[in-house]
């Protein structure tokens, strides 16, 4: 082999094995993650690696082929076939092609049986594998039969010894004895696979087939009983067990200290008519009663042993089950209860199996830790919050313990800036909670000269191994996490907006997917989620239907507090304190409040209303808004007093109101950077750089092309210059009410500071896009188009190019953007500040020096670009720039060029167009 793939392949998988084994969330096995090598045309996967690279010496320190040798000499017989490489992943039709060097399979003759190896990449350690096999089989232990195993642990859960351990099904033997009349003494045999891992094994191993058919599970049991005749005793009427002799006093003293201590415990009835809310009951579990039995008495069943329990539900550790009748075929003397009629929709999406009539939801059980009964009150926000732990929004909402402020981001920006659980995760739980096989991730690495570069594939399969998603992505990181967080984040994007989209046409779905190099087969997950939207119903999304337009949904909202300094723009991350109220005229209800909430604004990590109002706010100003109300499904799975939310909701015209306080912001990466290694600060040598053109050319007409929230325009008026009409436009509304916030201010206030603002006389603020032309902006002294292009496409860069030169036609322009050259430098030095940015490797999180940037030019990049539209538009143009020092590598941090027109304007233009919005409008008061 190659000695630089070698390499790169020590460098690939670990890390990333590593990563994923660490999260406590999700447990992906190595046989999940398979990761290819793409250098010439050679793939490897990892399982192939790691038995390549790890092999015989460290697992297994003997040599098995050499034992072989030892005990059969000659009489064992090697042969040692070729065979063509195959897809690993054991899907068929989904072959990753696999081209390379073939691999071999051993097969071992003995005396007695013969044995095949695995696949592998050499001779040797397929020959050895066989060996390994065979010596499994000589030294296996004669198979015990499963049915007399499963006898042996019956018998000995009806043992003294057994009643007096801290099993979990213990609990069951003591209580039941606790048990009135003709039931005293017997125990269902419902609980006992339950409750016992061992018990339920055996019956597996019995009848695979009876894994999810607890009634089968329950005659498997019944049939090992029969074998115990002497000491248990059947109830074929009430399928429990008893012990025939009574447990000798001093076992029952050992334990018996309980008292009659009355115990209550709140539980939740889930009744299968999905019109029918969720209801709150109270079960008497005081100390003297069985608890099966008080469920049973709200199921309305006759005892215990009519109860079913599913199996945990939300964590495992919980002991949060639910329990419902046992079907038809069990209760034999319940005609109208027909398989299939009662069929509980909101039990059975829950727990995953099917449910039939009225289910109690409880989280009571014996546990290891105690021979106490565990209890614990639920209540209809525990219900709901497990209803949203199914859905991607949900998950991500809860491990913010924010439902009703937080979003799920669409994408994925930085490690630094995200919080809450990863994408990763709620893929993982995504799956997990619906019963899915693991999501599989397979890195692909090329080894571009000079990075390394990741991609991330991701495929979701169904129960029945069925292809249901293949993400395939087409763009790279240099960070194998970043790119499954990408990758992640897209899938569990796309399953939210498939989640919310149950009736949408399948072609649409598929032309969806397309765009977002993602395939997708509906017809395999529709199965998964038939129950789905019977019980969803909207608890998706707040508000679903204004989503799409939340750009033009500006909340009425009032700002309070000491006018601040500190405003918050895209990608800083914010913290926010806030409350959330039900209110219906003066009645209040908080319903969700944090104390300390951060998130990215601009990342659509909350509410649209949410980032609106922040994005207005200064640190340490507090504002109130109003949104409409979101479905009941939301405001029950937040906070509060649910009897009480439930009567405000029912008598009608609530409406939630929000209160927040901005207590810190925190610049994104791009800005600090400006700040901390530039003095003065990038921006400001970048206003400077404007203010000196316009000083030279006495202009007294300027534009700003993308001023986002105005901090040219603001700093300009800082200074004495002939400026006496200022335009800024942009096409982020939320930047444009900033722009027009602090403008307005500092103009309103010219009595202030009337030197620098003596000459203005109108200032406007426009919302539109500077790729179309607008004739307001048409023949300006001086245009600035300051860091915006590099955050369009590279066409609608040239797009603006070509407009502005042609129809704007301004006397100079000047546009400026990061020199890509300059990176290395401001990572340098911020890697060595700015820890917290990086988790664990030195690489940036983003090759750009903001996520938002969709290139970054070359000096010589820029240069192109700008003399060819300079050319080509009768303009001349001269490079200059900010940051750093002329004629010094790698040139300046902002390269700039400086346009000029070279022609006179003809007179009179298209004055018709005018097609941007005005969003502020000052004129000077003597005008
Ligand atoms: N010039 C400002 C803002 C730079 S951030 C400054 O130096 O501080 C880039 C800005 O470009 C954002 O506000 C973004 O909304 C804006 N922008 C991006 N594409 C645009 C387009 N096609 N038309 C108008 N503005 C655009
Ligand atoms: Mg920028």
């Amino acid at each position: 082999m190659n000695s630089a793939i070698h390499k790169t392949l020590h460098r690939c998988p670990w890390p990333l094995l590593a990563s994923i084994a660490t999260s406590s969330h999700c447990k992906c096995e190595a046989a999940n993650l398979s990761c290819q090598k793409t250098i010439g045309r050679v793939y490897f996967t990892l399982a192939k690696y790691k038995m390549e690279g790890e092999g015989s010496s460290k697992k297994k320190i003997v040599n098995p082929k050499a034992i072989i040798h030892q005990r059969f000499g000659d009489k064992a017989r090697y042969s040692v076939e070729e065979v063509q490489d195959s897809p690993a992943n054991g899907c068929p039709g989904l072959a990753i092609p696999q081209k390379g060097p073939c691999s071999y399979r051993c097969s071992l003759e003995l005396p007695e049986f013969t044995v095949v190896s695995d696949v592998l990449k050499r001779k040797k350690d397929a020959m050895q594998s066989a060996a390994e096999k065979a010596l499994e089989q000589l030294s296996d232990p004669p198979v015990e039969d499963p049915s007399d195993q499963l006898v042996a642990r019956l018998s000995y859960l009806f043992s003294n010894e057994f009643y007096s351990t801290c099993h979990p099904l213990s609990g069951h033997f003591r209580a039941a004895l606790q048990r009135a009349g003709s039931l005293n003494g017997f125990v269902p045999i419902s609980v006992m696979p339950i409750f016992d891992s061992k018990l339920s094994n055996l019956c597996k191993s019995i009848k695979p087939e009876s894994e999810s058919k607890p009634l089968e599970v329950m005659s498997i049991v019944m049939d090992a009983a029969t074998r115990l005749s002497e000491t248990v005793l059947i109830s074929k009427e009430f399928i429990s067990l008893k012990r025939t002799s009574p447990y000798p006093p001093e076992v029952i003293q050992s334990i018996e200290d309980c008292c009659d201590q009355e115990t209550y415990v709140k539980v939740i009835r889930v009744p299968y008519m999905v019109e029918k809310v969720v209801e709150l009951l109270t079960l008497d579990v005081s100390a003297n009663k069985y608890y099966m039995d008080a469920i049973a008495r709200e199921l309305g069943a006759a005892d215990a042993s009519m109860v079913l329990l599913s199996r945990c539900i939300g964590k495992s550790s919980s002991e949060t089950r639910l329990y419902f009748n046992a079907p038809i075929s069990y209760q034999s003397d319940k005609e109208d209860f027909k398989d299939g009629s009662y069929l509980n929709a909101r039990a059975s999406y829950l727990s995953g199996q099917d449910i039939y009539g009225d289910a109690i939801l409880a989280t009571i059980g014996y546990t290891w830790k105690s021979s106490d009964l565990l209890h614990e009150d639920v209540s209809p926000r525990t219900y709901y919050r497990l209803l949203m732990n199914k859905v991607p929004t949900g998950i991500y909402k809860l491990s913010r313990e924010a439902v009703l402020a937080a979003e799920l981001p669409p994408k994925f920006g930085t490690r630094s800036n995200w919080r809450g659980l990863y994408p990763r995760d709620i893929l993982c739980t995504f799956c997990r909670q619906h019963r899915l096989p693991e999501a599989v991730f397979s890195l692909i690495v090329t080894n571009d000269v000079p990075e390394e570069t990741s991609r991330c594939e991701v495929k979701i399969l169904s129960k029945g191994q069925d292809l249901i998603l293949h993400y395939y992505p087409q763009q790279s990181f240099r960070k194998q996490s970043d790119a499954i967080q990408d990758a992640s984040s897209r899938v569990v994007s796309w399953l939210n907006n498939y989640l919310r989209k149950l009736n949408m046409p399948r072609e649409d779905l598929t032309i969806y997917g397309n765009g977002l190099d993602l395939d997708f087969y509906p017809e395999h997950i529709s199965k998964e989620m038939k129950l789905f939207s019977l019980v969803h119903k909207n608890l998706l999304s707040i508000n679903d239907t204004k989503q799409s337009t939340s750009v033009d949904m500006v909340p009425s909202y009032n700002i309070e507090g000491p006018a601040s300094e500190v405003f918050a723009s895209n990608g800083c991350v914010v913290c926010v304190s806030y409350s959330v109220f039900l209110v219906k005229e003066g009645e209040k209800e908080v319903l969700e409040k944090n104390d300390e909430f951060e998130f990215e604004l601009g990342s659509e990590a909350v509410i649209p209303e949410f980032e609106v109002v922040v994005a207005q706010m200064g640190v340490g100003q507090s504002a109130c808004f109003t949104v409409e109300l979101p479905s009941q499904d939301l405001i029950f799975a937040a906070n509060g007093d649910a009897a009480r939310v439930l009567s405000l909701l029912s008598s009608g015209g609530c409406n939630l109101e929000y209160s927040t306080t901005l207590l810190r912001v925190t610049e994104p990466l791009e800005d600090r950077m400006e700040k901390a290694f530039f003095s003065p600060s990038l921006s400001k040598q970048r206003v400077n750089y404007a203010v000196q053109h316009i000083k030279e050319s006495s202009a007294t007409f300027l534009v700003d092309f993308g001023c986002g929230s105005g901090s040219l325009l603001d700093s300009l008026l800082d200074y004495p210059t002939s400026l006496e009409k200022i335009i800024g436009v942009d096409i982020s509304v939320k930047a444009l009410a900033r722009a027009a916030k602090t403008l307005h201010s500092k103009l309103s206030n010219n009595s202030t500071n009337p030197v620098q603002t003596s000459g203005l006389n109108s200032a406007l603020l426009l919302d539109g896009s500077i790729t179309t032309f607008d004739s307001r902006l048409y023949d300006c002294d001086i245009g600035t188009c300051l860091e915006v292009i590099e955050h369009m496409y590279e066409d609608q860069a040239t797009l603006f190019g070509n407009v502005v030169l042609s129809s704007f036609c301004p006397k100079i322009l000047i546009v400026s953007t990061p020199n890509y050259e300059y990176n290395v430098i401001l990572q340098k030095s911020t890697t060595q500040n700015q820890e917290e940015d990086e988790d664990q490797s030195s690489t940036k999180p983003c090759k750009f020096r903001n996520f938002d940037h969709k290139f970054e030019w070359t000096r010589e990049q820029f240069q192109v670009w700008a003399s060819d539209l300079a050319k080509t538009h009768n303009y001349s143009v001269e490079f200059s720039g900010v940051g750093g020092t002329e004629g010094v590598e790698p040139g300046f941090a902002s390269q700039i060029a400086v346009f000029k027109r070279g022609f006179e304007l003809p007179t009179g233009g298209d004055f018709a167009a005018v097609p941007y919005d005005v969003v502020w409008d000052w004129r000077s008061a003597n005008m």
